[in-house]
């Protein structure tokens, strides 16, 4: 039996209160709940890695391939997890506060500028912890003035050149030793928006893997990494159609040497 059979489903909504109670946050409201057995492993510092795209059946397909990915799952704990929508801009802001989309009503990027709902970014730099937001433009913006380290990264460029600076800026980043750290990629989403084929969308992904064995290894064992998908593939053979959407979630720590 696999650790998931045993243990109760999890969805996007438990990442934020897992990450603030490892941060010794409080969320003023959360729809999740913490995952204990991540809270228990004892790490001080947050890395929330997100996917784009990254749906739970195409990581498994993907990830004989996957040779960081792959390490870390066994390392640390690959779920399957629930997705609460099958969009990015509302998604990733549930996966930032803990809410439903419906209760924190961020559906398009403008809504992400005009929404009073603190994301956990935001808890955190108010708290005086250092925060790291490495994302595209717009979603970096919001978070201008109000969190210590912001790389925004136009989504206009190649998505390979998007992941690189990405990888680059995180890597960078975590060297400041945030206590939060969020990180955004892209590749996998944009090969399958252009239509660029399996073979598009396993480059993509190789890169994304390599730049994650990069970022694992600079940061140290007291750092949670949190990878995850913001929905499932919206087309090809793996695309679902209907609900229930899951996506992939590992959870490992940090493998630097101190
Ligand atoms: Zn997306």
């Amino acid at each position: 039996m696999t650790a998931q059979e045993t243990m109760p489903p999890f969805s996007q909504l438990d990442i934020a209160p897992t990450a603030a109670l490892i941060l010794g946050l409080q969320l003023p409201e959360q729809d999740g709940r913490p995952i204990d057995f991540a809270v228990a492993w004892g790490c001080k510092n947050v890395a929330l890695i997100i996917i784009d795209s990254l749906g739970y059946d195409l990581l498994m397909w993907l990830l004989p391939t996957l040779e960081n990915m792959r390490a870390l799952s066994i390392a640390g704990q690959l779920l399957s997890i629930t997705a609460v929508s099958n969009h990015t801009t509302p998604a990733i802001a549930s996966i930032l506060c803990g809410l439903l989309p419906e209760h924190h009503g961020i559906f398009d990027k403008a809504g992400a500028k005009e929404s009073r709902i603190k994301s956990l970014p935001e808890i955190a730099a108010a708290s005086g912890q250092k925060c790291a937001v490495i994302m595209e433009q717009n979603g970096a913006d919001v978070y201008q003035g109000l969190i210590e380290i912001v790389h925004g990264i136009p989504d206009s460029i190649p998505s390979r050149d998007f992941d690189r600076e990405a990888c680059r800026m995180t890597c960078q980043a975590l060297l400041e030793r945030p206590r939060l750290l969020v990180s955004y990629f892209i590749g996998i989403d944009k090969s399958i928006h252009l239509g660029l084929g399996w073979e598009g969308i396993r480059e993509a992904a190789l890169l994304i893997d390599r730049c994650i064995g990069e970022t694992v290894g600079t940061a140290n064992d007291e750092t949670l990494f949190i990878i995850c998908g913001d929905h499932p593939i919206h087309a090809g053979p793996l695309k679902r159609t209907r609900e229930p959407y899951h996506v992939a979630m590992i959870l490992a720590r940090g493998n630097a040497q101190k």
